[in-house]
């Protein structure tokens, strides 16, 4: 275990230097996304012990948007059989941007859980596990992974998605045409943006990913939220899909899974050890926090670690 000290110093220093850096773009697609402050910046650590470190605006929220992936993975596996969720979503990386459509029409299949047309699929399937209590059933699973009792759902971005999603409801539509959803699109797509929705803080975040660092147990011993067979597929999909068409590079130099939001949230994850997240809404142009990713690479690089280094 890494000392409580060195993962203190670093994480300020790192702060530090990564919030120096004002680069990327409030991701203005999802209109209600480009009105947050863009100079929000939190850090939080949480080992498998319950310890959890933070640095900057630790107790701000943020909508997950595509962590939230992460979870419907997890629900997923949970609720149904492999078999099933693998004819409609594989677990093949895309090196495509998170809402490509291209691969989609020539396979037939979505690739991975961690891009739109995965869990929009999977999103379709969770409606047919929980039937109309889809929604809350979802959602208070969802929280349990972080050890809370409920998550919030921001509304305003909730409608501003649901009114300019268009390349989503194309996605919809063309998952649809391939027979790959059993619902109706319009009632897929407000399952899939309310996900996108729900709201959490780093120290939240980092706490979920400690779970999935142990194991699927809640940390410092707590309730065993996840099944260690699910998150053993669900941290194998984030390691190697879960950062788009910036996985290879990903995976090269810092070598943990992980997952960003166009928020500016990022889930990292260090098997046996630690959870990691991120917050800084200014977004490069693959989605990806500016300030998250470079403060992760970092913390990977001075931590040292990198899963084989
Ligand atoms: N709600 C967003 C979308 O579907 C999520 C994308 C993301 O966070 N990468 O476009």
């Amino acid at each position: 275990m890494r000392q409580e000290e060195t993962i203190r110093q670093v994480l300020q220093e790192v702060y530090e230097e990564a919030g120096a850096v004002d680069e990327g773009e409030l991701a203005g697609y999802i209109p209600q996304l480009a009105s947050v402050n863009p100079e929000f910046f939190a850090l939080s650590v949480c080992d498998t012990a319950g310890n959890c470190y933070a640095v900057g605006d630790r107790g701000q929220s943020f909508t997950l948007q595509s962590v939230s992936k992460v979870l419907a993975h997890a629900c997923v596996l949970s609720h149904c059989d492999e078999e099933r969720l693998g004819q409609r979503v594989g677990v093949e990386p895309t090196g495509e941007d998170f809402d490509s459509i291209v691969k989609l029409d020539q396979h037939r299949r979505a690739f991975n859980p961690m891009v739109n047309t995965g869990a929009i699929a999977i999103a379709d399937l969770l409606l047919s596990i929980y039937g109309e209590d889809a929604l809350p059933k979802s959602r208070s699973f969802f929280a349990s992974t972080m050890g809370v009792d409920s998550l919030d759902i921001d509304q305003s971005v909730f409608e501003s998605e649901l009114a300019t999603g268009e390349r989503n409801r194309a996605i919809g539509h063309l998952l649809k045409n391939f027979k790959l959803l059993d619902h109706p699109v319009k009632e897929v797509l407000e399952l899939y943006f309310a996900h996108c929705s729900l709201c959490a803080t780093t120290d939240q975040l980092a706490r979920l990913g400690a779970s999935l660092a142990n194991g699927g147990q809640l940390p410092g011993g707590g309730e065993r939220v996840l099944d260690p067979a699910v998150v053993r597929k669900v941290l194998s999909v984030m390691l190697s899909c879960g950062m788009y068409n910036d996985a290879g590079r990903w995976i090269y130099d810092v070598g943990l899974p992980a997952k960003s939001g166009v928020s500016g949230c990022l889930l990292v994850v260090v098997p046996g050890e630690l959870g990691i997240a991120a917050y800084s809404p200014r977004i490069d142009n693959r989605g990806t926090s500016v300030r998250g990713l470079m403060a992760v690479r970092l913390l990977s690089e001075r931590l040292n670690l990198h899963l084989f280094a």
